[in-house]
This record gives structure tokens, sequence and C-alpha cells, in this order.
């Protein structure tokens, strides 16, 4: 039935040390179960209840849902227990051994994101559930980094777990109400090859990717002027025409085209209508002409996110911190949490400029304030709710 969690640097050398890899690629993925493990172990010792939520078709990855007390409120303190592959001839030392040097705890994992848990734990140390007016739930999830499968399976189980949510990503510790969602997609087109000296003999890939080309961005040019937010750096949505692969020879008239773009659209933009929107478009300048076209998506798709900005937990956030909430350029499992009713805000004291880097870390000085800060939201959202806190 658990055991008491050891020191925080204890607690973060032996997360750091479990690898946690995720990856689309099935050589290097290997699933987060040992870290949800280890954590279920302490939080048990700790005093709270604690569910392993498996996801669907991966049975070396879950979820782990711990919870201290009771109520229809509460606040959500949550992490992924996955980190990206890392490259280990960039490494100054063992990326799996916690090592600290100049003032930084070095790690996969540090900044992004396993030592959030640690902290997290460090923050909720002595806490009884006979003290709590509203729950305090501990979510470590598995696979932010390659598919979100395991946020998707929590939206999926619709179970509600909280009102308020913080999500410890690296954000310098800096309150994050809002981001950019993310599409990756691939066209490609398929014509019939034939010799360069006669286009009759042929149908070229390449001349309708020129079609689609112009049309993407003719599109882009639309979606910029009827959608912007000058809360975010770049205000527009974006479209980025990133890969591109055809033919083969000068004298052969090209067969296979493909083309990979990325759109980072703004809150309030469907993924599903963009990605139909697109099928439209392409589908009508190719018209008849002997080309085949298929669309793919390069991955699921992560929607924006926004939480209102006068949202309790965002004016903590504020308050506790003394810096106003931003609008980020990356995605995170937040809008899968404001799916099952939370608030959410991304503050967490990693860096991002040091997340999927060889020599990642974290440094020291941030430790302490960030387990000071976990104790006054908990107090706060647990301790002594507001009545307005509630369901
Ligand atoms: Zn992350």
């Amino acid at each position: 039935m658990g055991k008491m969690p050891p020191d925080l640097r204890e607690m973060l050398t032996e997360l750091i040390a479990i690898p946690s890899v995720s990856s689309v690629d099935p050589a290097l993925d290997q699933g987060n179960r040992a870290v949800v493990e280890r954590l279920a172990e302490w939080l048990e010792g700790m005093g709270f209840a604690c569910e392993l939520q498996p996801v669907p078709d991966a049975p070396d990855k879950a979820n782990l849902i711990a919870t201290l007390g009771r109520g229809d409120g509460g606040l959500v303190l949550a992490g992924h227990t996955d980190t990206v592959p890392y490259d280990d001839t960039g490494w100054a030392s063992d990326p799996f051994t916690l090592s600290e040097r100049d003032g930084r705890l070095y790690g996969l994992g540090t900044s992004d994101m396993k030592s959030f848990l640690g902290l997290v734990l460090e923050a909720a140390r002595g806490l009884k559930a006979s003290d709590m007016k509203q729950p305090l739930v501990v979510l470590a999830t598995a696979d932010e980094e390659s598919g979100m499968t395991g946020a998707k399976a929590l939206v999926d189980a619709q179970r509600r777990i909280g009102r308020h949510a913080v999500i410890g990503e690296p954000t310098n510790l800096r309150p994050v109400y809002m981001h950019k969602g993310i599409l990756m997609e691939s066209i490609r087109i398929r014509g019939r090859s034939g010799h360069s000296s006669d286009p009759s003999l042929g149908c070229s890939a390449l001349e309708g990717m020129v079609r689609v080309l112009n049309d993407i961005v003719a599109w882009r040019q639309q979606l910029q002027s009827k959608n912007a937010d000058p809360r975010f750096s770049v205000p527009v949505p974006t479209l980025n025409l990133g890969h591109i692969h055809g033919g083969d020879n000068p004298n052969r008239i090209c067969a296979h085209c493909e083309l990979q773009i990325d759109i980072r659209p703004l809150p309030g933009m469907d993924l599903e209508e963009l990605r139909e929107t697109l099928r439209q478009r392409i589908g009508r300048v190719l018209g008849e002409e002997g080309l085949a076209l298929e669309l793919h998506s390069l991955f699921p798709g992560l929607p924006a996110m926004e939480t209102p900005a006068e949202a309790t937990i965002v004016r903590a956030a504020e308050a506790l911190t003394g810096s106003q909430a931003e609008a980020v350029a990356f995605g995170t499992e937040g809008p899968y949490l404001r799916d099952l009713g939370m608030d959410v805000v991304i503050l967490g004291p990693g860096d991002i400029a040091q997340a999927h880097q060889p020599d990642e870390f974290l440094a020291v000085n941030r430790l302490q304030p960030t387990v000071d800060m976990l104790r006054e939201l908990i107090h706060r959202f647990c301790l002594t709710p507001a009545v307005e806190d509630g369901a």
C-alpha cells in the first residue's frame, strides 16, 4: 500500500532514471508505466487514492489519477510522464542520470517535464484527506509527445476529475492561458509518367501541384484576413509550406508529387472544418484531368486552447507569479482538459528553450519557488476554497 516518497532530489533522480521515451517510431517508443507506478506508490504512501487508467492498444502506457479529498471542485496538477527521444551524442552526461552542474539539474525530462511531478509531490507532502475542503488531484499522463493518446483516453472516459487545472509544461514560471492548435497535412497527387518530349504521353502531377500551391497560398491569405487575435505575437493563423517532393528526372513527366503543410489555427478555428475546406479547394483546382488526389493527416492534430482570462485559476496564477497570463506558440494537453470542464493554466518551472534539446536542464533555483507556488495554489483551491470555486 505505497510508501512515503524520498526527499525531493531523490524523487527527481528516480523519475529521470526511469526511461519513458514516446515516439511514433515503435523502435524508440518505451511506454510510461514504470513512471506512473512509481508515482502511484509514493502518492499512496501520502494517502492519495490512485487509479491507473490504461491507454487503449498500448499495454505499456497508462495515465495516473491520484486524488486526495472529495468534492466537485478542486485543483488538478497535471503533467506528462513521457519524454521525447534523445540523441546520446549531444549530451555531456547520461540523460537518465540527474546531474548537477553550475546550478542546473541536467537530465532528459528535467524541464519537459517529469520534474514538475516530483515538485507537486513535494508541495503536497503532509496534506491529510480530512483537511481537504476540495480535492487535490495529481494527473500524470502518457504519450503527450507523440499521439496525446493519454489525454484522449481521459476525454473518452468523460470523467470529471476537477474544476481548475495547472499543467506544468515549461513556461519559466509565467502563466499561459492560450495557445494555437496544430495541423500537419500531406497532399499527394498522382499522375502518369511519359517522355518529356510529348506532354500528351502523360499527366504531370507537378503541374497539378503548381495549381494546388497557388490555391493554398490564396487560401492562407483569406484565412489570415478573416482571422486575427492580437494577443498572439503572430496574431494570424499560419500556414507553412514545409516539404515538397515530386518527380525523378527532367526528361520524364512527373507522376507523383507530395506536399506537406503545417497549419497553426487560432482558438475557435475547427480542425475538421479546416481539413474539409482544404479537401474541397484542392479537389476543385485539380478538376477532371486525370490526376488522383490523396490527402492524409500526418498526426491527429491538436486543437487550440483558450481559458477565459478572468477565470479564477488564471487570476490566481497571475497574482502568485506577478506576471500577466500570456499566449504561446506551443501546444499542450490543455484543450483536452478544457473538454473535461476544467479551467486550465499552463505554468511550470522549465524553459521551453531547453525542451527537446540535448543537455536539457532545470535551474536549481526554480525548485523552491515552484514548491512554494504550488503550496499556495493548494491552499487557495483545496484547503480554503471560495464558494464560487466549486462545481
Ligand atoms: Zn512537454
